[in-house]
C-alpha cells in the first residue's frame, strides 16, 4: 500500500538519521508509518450532470508535539505513499522550526486544470465533510498546496463551520484576510526563502554584487521569491512555469513579467527573452538556483550538469537522494526544503495563533517574526552542519528528528 520512490526516499532519509543518532528502534519503527491515514470517496456533481467519484486522502503522520499540520493538493498524481512521504517531511519540518505541530498531508486525485470553479467547490466541500471527524484547530489543520489557494481554504472553513454550527477559523490556514487569515500570508513562503538565502550569503561571506538567479516555478513560492529578490537587486536571468521557461542573460524585469503572466497566463513569449524548458533552466550557469515547482526535478540524470553555486529548495523534495550526493560532491551549497520553505508553515503557525487568540498582528509584526524564525532555523542547521561535517540536509533532518524522538521518549508508550 505504501510504496513510491518518494516514500522510499523518506524512509532512507529516516534510516540514515536513525543510525547516526542511535534512535530507539521502537521510535524508528513508529516514525516509518503515519499515526493514521484517511482514504475517502469524494463523489462530486459535475457541471454536465454526471457524477465523478474522486479519491481523497489525509495522512496524519505525527501528533506528539501538537496538532498535525500540512497542505492539501489537487493533482492527478496524488497517492497514499507520496502523501505519507510528504506528511513525514512536514513532521520533520515543524520539529526543526520549533513549532508545536506534527506533520500531515492531504489531497484529492483529480485534474484541477480541467474542472470548473463550481466543480472544485463541490469537490472541496465533500472532501472536507468526509474527513471532518479528523480535522480541527486542535487536531489537524490543512493549508494550501499545489492547485489549492485562499478560496479553497474559505470553502473548507465554511463547510467545517456549517457542520459544527459555529465558525472555527483556526481549522485551516492560508485563508483570506477577512476570514481570519494573516497579514503577509500569501508571500510568506517566498519571503522565508529570501530570509534563509540572506542568512546563507552572510554565512558564506558572499561578495558578488547582483548575484544571478534562476527560478523554476512561478507560482506562490517562485513568483514571490523572484519578485522580492529582483527588488533587492538580484539579477533574475531565467524563470519557468508549467508551460515553459524564458532566459535573458541581461536579467528579466520581474514586475513586467508578472504583468505579462497575468495577461497571457504564462511566462513564455515574454518580449526580449529566449525560450527554454524547465529542465534546461536547471542547467544554466547562475549563482543561485531556486527549484520552486515540483518534487523530483534534480535527479541523477541532470545533477552533474548543474552550474550554480547555491540551490535553495522552495519546492518540497525537488532533489532526489542520488542527485543530492552528486551536488555535495560538486561542492554546491544546498539549503534543504524543510528549512528553505519552512516559512510556509511558520506563517501558518502565526495565523493559527492569531485565530486562537482572536488578536491580530500587523504586517511588520508577522514579518519580523518570520525573519526571526528563519534566521534561528538557518543558524541552528548551519552550525550543526559545520561542527559535525555533514550536509545542510542531513543536519536539518538530524535536528528535526532528534527533537521528535525526545518528545516520543518523554511521552513513552501507552499502555
Ligand atoms: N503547503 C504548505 C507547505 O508545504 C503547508 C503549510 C502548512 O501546513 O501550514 O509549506
Amino acid at each position: 500500500m505504501y510504496d513510491s520512490p518518494l516514500y522510499r526516499m523518506a524512509l532512507r532519509q529516516l534510516d540514515r538519521v536513525a543510525e547516526r543518532i542511535h534512535l530507539d528502534p521502537w521510535i524508528h519503527q513508529r516514525l516509518q508509518v503515519p499515526k493514521r491515514a484517511w482514504i475517502v470517496a469524494v463523489p462530486t456533481l459535475m457541471d454536465d450532470g454526471s457524477l465523478s467519484v474522486f479519491t481523497g486522502y489525509r495522512v496524519q503522520h505525527d501528533f506528539s508535539l501538537g496538532p498535525s499540520k500540512g497542505g492539501v493538493r489537487y493533482s492527478p498524481n496524488v497517492n497514499l505513499a507520496d502523501m505519507t512521504a510528504m506528511a513525514m517531511s512536514a513532521t520533520w519540518k515543524c520539529a526543526l522550526m520549533d513549532l508545536p505541530f506534527g506533520g500531515a498531508m492531504g489531497g484529492v486525485r483529480c485534474d484541477p486544470e480541467r474542472m470548473s470553479l463550481g466543480e472544485l467547490e463541490r469537490m472541496t466541500r465533500r472532501y472536507i465533510s468526509e474527513i471532518i471527524l479528523s480535522i480541527g484547530p486542535e487536531i489537524d489543520v490543512p493549508a494550501p498546496d499545489l492547485c489549492t489557494d485562499e478560496q479553497t481554504m474559505a470553502w473548507m472553513l465554511d463547510t467545517y463551520s456549517l457542520q459544527k454550527g459555529y465558525t472555527r477559523s483556526g481549522v485551516v490556514t492560508g485563508k483570506p484576510l477577512i476570514l481570519g487569515g494573516t497579514q503577509g500570508g500569501s508571500r510568506a513562503t517566498g519571503m522565508g526563502v529570501i530570509f534563509a538565502l540572506e542568512e546563507t550569503l552572510r554565512a558564506l561571506r558572499w561578495k558578488t554584487q547582483a548575484p544571478t538567479l534562476a527560478v523554476q516555478g512561478f507560482g506562490k513560492v517562485g513568483a514571490a521569491a523572484a519578485s522580492l529578490l529582483y527588488q533587492k537587486g538580484f539579477k533574475v536571468i531565467a524563470v519557468s512555469d508549467v508551460r515553459g521557461g524564458i532566459y535573458s542573460p541581461r536579467g528579466l524585469d520581474i514586475e513586467l513579467l508578472k504583468k505579462h503572466r497575468e495577461e497571457s497566463g504564462a511566462v513564455v513569449n515574454f518580449p526580449g527573452a529566449e525560450p527554454l524548458t524547465g529542465q534546461e533552466l536547471l542547467e544554466i550557469p547562475c549563482d543561485i538556483l531556486i527549484p520552486a515547482a515540483l518534487e523530483n526535478q534534480i535527479t541523477e540524470e541532470n545533477a552533474d550538469r548543474l552550474r550554480c553555486k547555491i540551490v535553495i529548495e522552495g519546492a518540497s523534495s525537488p532533489t532526489t537522494q542520488e542527485a543530492d550526493e552528486i551536488l555535495e560532491g560538486k561542492g554546491i551549497f544546498v539549503i534543504p526544503d524543510i528549512l528553505a520553505n519552512g516559512g510556509g508553515v511558520a506563517i501558518s503557525y502565526f495565523e493559527w495563533v492569531q485565530d486562537t487568540q482572536h488578536l491580530f498582528w500587523t504586517e511588520e509584526e508577522t514579518t519580523w517574526r518570520l525573519r526571526d524564525i528563519m534566521s534561528r532555523g538557518f543558524h541552528k542547521v548551519y552550525q550543526y552542519a559545520q561542527r559535525e561535517g555533514v550536509s545542510m540536509r542531513l543536519a536539518a533532518h538530524i535536528l528535526g528528528i532528534s527533537r521528535l524522538a525526545e518528545a516520543h521518549k518523554l511521552r513513552g508508550l501507552y499502555p
